[in-house]
């Protein structure tokens, strides 16, 4: 986030962070571990690259027609029900 300023407050001050980012659709989630993001050191806002966002929201369609399975994606054994 180069010469951009904060929209909330127009500060120019940025801190690059991973942070967990919940992305939420219709009453699903996914959680994103480690997302790049630039925080305002003034206020607190949170921003993200219009390129991650992309990319979770992929991820987030794949994974809910089976196509790619989340990183912690638990199997319940099927002998549990038997
Ligand atoms: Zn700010």
């Amino acid at each position: 986030m180069n010469d951009a300023c904060c929209t909330s407050c127009g500060s120019k001050d940025f801190e690059s962070r991973k942070v967990e980012y919940l992305y939420s659709h219709q009453g699903k989630y996914l959680l994103v571990p480690d997302t790049p993001a630039e925080i305002c050191q003034s206020c607190g806002t949170i921003y993200y690259d219009a390129k991650v966002l992309k990319e979770i929201e992929r991820r987030f369609f794949a994974i809910q027609s089976h196509r790619e399975e989340p990183e912690q994606y638990l199997r319940i054994p099927t002998m549990a029900f038997a």
